[in-house]
């Protein structure tokens, strides 16, 4: 194995999967529902696969789920883009956010990440050859996950090719404000910097978070220097279909996906119409589905409260991160990996997704994401923990 990948072992969502398989626990480590998405998709799915579109697809994806995604930014985000030259059809979220590295960072280069980050992210930095300068995210006023202005402006350099951004955030259920939009704007025009944006949650924003969710790409400045990536999985709960994409000026979708044509080429045919039909369903599915979720979260929330977790703010996401220091934990690490044993349900360390460890040992992040039956059976099983 080359030296730049020896520092990552099997990621935390593979280990702690493996260990609710063979602990039998309740799994909510791993963001994945335990539920289909919307029927429309799902015969749409059965019958492109039926009606031949098996295939290799056009290499930016077909013309039906370019055309989609542009009315679905336009619908929701007012944000206009050239179906046949400002988007690409990636293998999930996660292909897109690594083409974007490899196609514009030579070796060297340093990318602002906000920490906890997503594991790929620092993976896919280092695939590169790149360098990453993490800003920590800390529970400040009222737990909110907030980060220090000197220390997000500090990280900004000669070096700094772009800024990587998800929120809603991935672990922390924190979506970024406006204000803070305003600041990551404002340094990477300063700094003339790249933005890639991972909205992957951009369906699942509470109603009672502080402030809506805004892509960065729509702010003054901002269309073009950033690629804004998303994917069906979440949602569209087809976590197992891998159909993302990326948005974005002309020639920075051209960068990734010259990239991109090397790493997969092209990604599942017959679920691309399928994806399309997704994207045109009514507002009332992506409310509903919201509602759906929100309703889970405040359910996972008073169960974790009741087992004695100091909870921490969620505003949107699947996730939900707690303290464990008044539950008799120190390291979250060892917490989780001792969880399945004491009480039959499995979370996520977050500490792992830290270069700063310290900063995050004392919390885990549960999902919820999961039918309610199964989220008030883990409450009943986490009671024990009290
Ligand atoms: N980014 C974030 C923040 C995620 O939580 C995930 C997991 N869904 C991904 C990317 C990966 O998305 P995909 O499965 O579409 O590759
Ligand atoms: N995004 C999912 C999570 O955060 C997991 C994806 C994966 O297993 N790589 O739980």
């Amino acid at each position: 194995l080359v030296e730049r990948m020896r520092p990552f072992g099997t990621t935390i969502f593979s280990e702690m999967s493996a260990l609710a398989v063979r602990t039998g626990a309740i799994n909510l480590g791993q963001g994945f529902p335990d539920t289909d998405g919307p029927a429309e998709m799902l015969d749409a799915a059965a019958r492109a696969l039926r009606e031949g579109a098996n295939q290799y697809p056009p290499l930016p994806g077909i013309p039906a789920l370019r055309q989609a995604i542009a009315a679905h930014d336009q619908r929701f985000w007012g944000l206009t883009r050239d179906p046949d030259s400002e988007i690409v059809v990636t293998a999930g979220a996660t292909e897109a956010v690594a083409a974007a590295i490899l196609a514009l960072c030579e070796p060297g280069d340093e990318v602002v990440c906000f920490e906890p980050y997503y594991d790929s992210y620092a993976a896919s930095i280092a695939l590169a050859g790149a360098v990453r300068r993490p800003v920590t995210l800390r529970p400040g006023h009222g737990g909110r996950y907030a980060f220090d202005e000197g220390e997000l402006r500090a990280a900004f350099g000669p070096r700094t090719r772009m800024v990587l951004l998800n929120s809603p955030h991935n672990p922390t259920g924190k979506v970024f404000t406006r204000a803070e939009l305003d600041l990551i704007a404002a340094l990477c025009q300063t700094h003339e910097t790249y933005a890639v944006t991972d909205e992957v949650y951009e369906h699942l924003v509470f109603t009672d978070a502080a402030e809506p969710h805004v892509p960065l790409a729509s702010l003054p400045g901002m269309r073009e220097r950033t690629l804004r990536i998303s994917s069906a999985g979440k949602t569209f709960s087809c976590t197992g279909w891998k159909i993302g994409w990326a948005t974005g000026p002309a020639p920075l979708v051209s960068a990734l996906t010259r990239v991109k044509q090397f790493l997969t080429f092209v990604n599942a045919g017959p679920l691309q119409p399928a994806v399309a039909v997704a994207l045109g369903l009514p507002d009332d599915y992506f409310t509903g589905f919201r509602a759906g979720l929100q309703a889970r979260r405040d359910r996972l929330v008073t169960g974790l409260a009741e087992a004695g977790f100091d909870v921490l703010p969620s505003e949107g996401t699947y996730f939900v991160t707690a303290d464990i220091t008044r539950s008799g934990g120190t390291d979250g690490v060892d917490f989780c990996r001792a969880l399945p044993e004491r009480c039959g349900v499995v979370a996520v360390p977050t500490q792992v997704f830290y270069d700063h460890q310290e900063a995050g040992r004392h919390l885990i992040r549960f999902a919820f994401c999961k039918r309610e039956e199964v989220i008030d059976e883990a409450a009943k099983r986490l009671a024990k923990l009290a």
